[in-house]
């Protein structure tokens, strides 16, 4: 992949960024700054190596439309302030107030275009659309960063188009996750153990098809588990099953046995007669639920169990919360796996966005992790083994 140095020298060039700014906002106020933290490192290097920045950036789905609650404000007023310096926004992304930004910009100066998605013709299907809009942003710049690791799997104008008009390499962000990501699909050191969770079976088919070939462990927890448990004869009250799945679920636990991969179930399930943070709770036995009642996270014996799992591996990767974690009652099964990730020496990473979030809400340190990443449906297609046109297009 080609990185910022094969762009050669940047003094007083104009480099199109394309950073993840998507963050949560609560009217204009923004609750979590981490994907804006995580764009200044790439667009310091480019400052610093004498280039003028044009951050091109997302936010949410207007539907090609100028909604101002969709503007960029809040995180170029965010961005200048972990920059220090100022950061222009333009009133359109490539209309007049654009134009005009671009042009009055100089080396070591700071620009970003409005909202990507308020023109449908970035996320249109239609090959000859995006690059319309491609070479409009092109024209700003002599040079393209992708660094939006959130994206990257996205076929876009100002992802995928705009880098096969102008010279285009990976951002530091980039080019971090897709070498942190590599080290686990890639000849991981082992034993390899990876941790599913998550709410569905159906949205983690893919990587579990894949890993299942790879892994050495694979342990199962979060809503998923219920349609494990349901394959392997036992009942599950009330809790998320996908029936659809399990013939699914059924196959994949024969491929782990003729592969040699040991597919860890939970023990015992902590079960709630309702799904509410005041619900009532038990453990119970993991063949044991009840007519009534729902699984909402592992349970302790299961934690213990999989933490033990994840203990004396080389590589470890996590994806999916064991439980409900936005409920205290049903945060155990994730602070076990996330603890002993933390404790464990070998590579630990954090893939998926409700995962990393976890994470953060329930007050780890980040930095216990060897990688957290910031890009959920990207990192999971990594994890899946797909080619993702952003990151192809960066190819050497
Ligand atoms: P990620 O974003 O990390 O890939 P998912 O989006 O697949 O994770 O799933 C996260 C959600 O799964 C969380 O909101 C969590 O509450 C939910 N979840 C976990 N365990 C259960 C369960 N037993 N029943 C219902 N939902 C669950
Ligand atoms: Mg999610």
């Amino acid at each position: 992949m080609k990185t910022i140095d094969s762009l050669g020298d940047l003094t007083g060039k104009k480099v199109l960024v394309r950073s993840d700014l998507n963050v949560p906002l609560d009217g204009t106020t923004i609750t979590d700054d981490g994907r804006v933290r995580a764009s200044v490192p790439t667009i310091k290097k480019l400052l610093d190596a004498g280039a003028a920045v044009i951050v091109t950036a997302h936010l949410g789905r207007p539907g090609g439309e100028a909604k101002p609650e969709f503007s960029l404000a809040p995180a170029a007023a965010r961005l200048a302030e972990l920059l220090g310096q100022p950061v222009t926004l333009a009133g359109d992304l490539v209309g007049d107030s654009a134009r005009a930004t671009v042009d009055a910009l100089e080396a070591g100066q700071v620009a970003m275009l409005e909202n990507v998605r308020y023109d449908k013709r970035e996320t249109s299907k239609v090959d000859e659309e995006r690059a319309e809009l491609a070479q409009q942003l092109a024209s700003f710049a002599d040079a393209f960063v992708s660094d939006g690791f959130g994206v990257v799997h996205r076929k876009q104008a100002s992802v995928y188009d705009v880098a096969q008009i102008l010279p285009a390499a990976a951002g530091t962000l980039v080019q971090n996750e897709v070498e942190s990501l590599s080290r686990t699909t890639t000849n991981p050191e082992r034993p390899y153990a990876v941790v599913l969770g998550g709410s569905k079976v159906s949205d983690k088919l893919g990587v579990i098809g894949n890993l299942l070939t790879k892994a050495d462990r694979l342990l199962i927890g979060g809503g998923m588990v219920f349609t494990f448990l349901k394959a392997q004869g036992y009942d599950v009250g009330s809790s998320l099953l996908e029936e659809d799945q399990l013939d699914t679920v059924r196959e994949y636990l024969e491929t782990a046995k003729a592969n040699g991969v040991e597919i860890v179930l939970p023990t015992d399930i902590e079960v709630a007669d309702k799904f509410a943070a005041d619900a009532e709770h038990k453990t119970v036995p993991a063949n044991a639920i009840e007519d009534g009642w729902m699984g909402l996270d592992i349970g302790p014996d299961s934690g213990a169990l999989f933490a033990s799992k994840i203990a004396d591996a080389k590589t470890i990767v996590w994806n999916g919360p064991m439980g409900v974690f936005e409920f205290e009652a049903f945060e155990g099964g994730t602070r076990a796996v996330a603890q002993a990730m933390i404790d464990s020496d070998g590579f630990s990473v954090v893939g998926g966005g409700d995962s990393a979030a976890a994470v953060r809400r329930l007050g780890y340190d980040e930095a216990g992790f060897s990688h957290i990443s910031t890009g959920g449906g990207a990192s999971l297609e990594l994890l899946e083994g797909k080619v993702l046109p952003g990151l192809a297009v960066l190819e050497d």
